[in-house]
């Protein structure tokens, strides 16, 4: 195929450097690859986010990225409306917290490190399928990519111009960062508050940081009329909070994972078309029970990697792989998470309530996000320690059966 000549090719282009784009672009990169990757920010950015890393991560990081943690989760502390705190701890960590700024940054320097091309503060003026690839125009430059991996979050440009099919389907979620200073403590440092009462079908947290606070909430199954009223609820009833300036929150779409989404034939929602894929938010996978997307976003930006580096070692290969183990091994947690959902956002006073005589099943969600259980493992325990405590009346309300 004739280029323009002044057209730069490369083996992949991938437009986004957050968890997702950062990790693909290095695991191209460390494969021997040439890889551009286009950010529309300057790293290290601000991100809307509550920067909670479940332990799980450390399967798929190389432990350097502890060097960014600000504080370790060590329990849960749970409410409803505010009071009837219910506590449930673990001896090991569950969770990580990080700020996105410093968290990214580090990713971003990782792939710069292995020899990924990073040019920041540009993003594609336009995308469009050619043969054998995918062309991006900027307004610095004209590039070929054999592979384009769109990892540029919840409002996609890759997803709106080369997958103009799928649907979009975000929650809205406002978040603020709370300086500690040198006020009032804040009593729950190691751990996450979680208030599954405040907000109809949603829920709001506070998530400890080195002198600050992640403090946010979402509404997961519903469309509030104002998610700003629900957060000054939720701030000026929370006691931990007492004495604290909270500033203005700020929104951001959080693109869950739907289950419209599961379509057993090749259709609108897929993730890869052509030679482009869809990797982390930009492919709606975040976890629709309690919105973990950061974990998702770096395990598809490496089965992404993977599937391009198959194809690039056999060409009888096809991207799609990527879809298919996405099908398989997200998608069949998202389903369990989907339904875990439906209940927890239906019965949620029901659900606090059994946090207490119930809390080995909470313990064991948290061996999930500490990747000692998986989704698929943790149904049929959870199911034994419900059946051999309470009614079959209890299994059928919560729709276990
Ligand atoms: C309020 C809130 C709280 C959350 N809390 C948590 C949490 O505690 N734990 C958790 O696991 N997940 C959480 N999430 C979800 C998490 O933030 C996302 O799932 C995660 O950031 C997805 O990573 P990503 O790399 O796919 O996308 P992003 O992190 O959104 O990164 C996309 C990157 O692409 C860049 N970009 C965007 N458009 C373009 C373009 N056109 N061209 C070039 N670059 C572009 C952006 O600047 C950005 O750097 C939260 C989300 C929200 C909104």
């Amino acid at each position: 195929m004739n280029r323009p000549l002044d057209q730069k090719s490369y083996d992949a282009v991938v437009v986004g450097m957050g968890p997702a784009g950062a990790t693909a672009a290095c695991e191209l990169s460390r494969a021997g690859l040439s890889v551009l990757a286009l950010e529309k920010d300057v790293h290290p950015r601000y991100k809307v986010c509550g920067g909670g890393l479940s332990v799980r991560i450390e399967q798929l990081l190389d432990p350097g990225f502890k060097s960014v943690v600000e504080d370790t989760i060590f329990g849960f502390q749970f409410l409803y409306r505010g009071e009837e705190s219910v506590t449930i701890e673990s001896p090991s960590p569950i969770a990580y917290m990080v700020m996105r700024d410093r968290f990214d940054h580090y990713l971003v320097q990782q792939a710069r490190r292995v020899g990924t091309e990073i040019h920041e503060g540009e993003h594609p003026q336009s995308l469009r399928h050619v043969p054998e690839g995918v062309e991006v125009t900027t307004d610095r430059g004209c590039y070929h990519a054999k592979v384009l991996i769109g990892a540029d979050g919840a409002n996609s440009q890759v997803a709106r111009q080369l997958f103009p099919d799928r649907r979009q389907r975000c929650i809205p979620t406002l978040e603020s960062e709370i300086e500690l200073g040198s006020g009032p403590q804040y009593p729950a440092m190691g751990k996450a508050v979680i208030d599954i009462g405040v907000c109809s079908k949603g829920y709001a947290w506070i998530f400890p940081k080195q002198g600050r606070l992640s403090v946010g909430v979402g509404a997961f199954q519903s469309k509030p009329a104002s998610l700003k009223k629900t957060f000054d609820r939720f701030v000026w009833g929370e006691k931990g909070l007492a004495g604290l300036d909270v500033p203005k929150p700020m929104g951001h779409p959080l693109p869950l994972f739907s289950r419209t989404e599961l379509s057993p034939e090749p259709g609108p929602d897929d993730l890869v078309n052509g030679q482009a894929m869809l990797v982390g938010d930009a492919g709606h996978l975040v976890d629709p029970l309690f919105g973990e997307g950061i974990y998702y976003a770096v395990r598809s930006g490496k089965m992404a990697a993977m599937a391009v580096l198959n194809q690039r070692h056999d060409r009888t290969k096809s991207l799609w792989a990527y879809e298919l183990a996405v099908r398989e091994q997200l998608y069949a947690e998202f389903r369990i998470a989907s339904r875990l959902a439906d209940i927890v956002y239906t019965f949620p006073r029901l659900c606090h309530r059994l946090l207490s005589p119930y809390r080995e099943v909470v313990q064991l969600y948290c061996e999930v996000l500490q990747g000692k259980e998986t989704y698929q493992s943790f149904i049929p325990r959870a199911k034994r320690i419900l059946k051999s405590s309470t009614s079959e009346l209890l299994l059928e309300a919560l729709q276990l059966r």
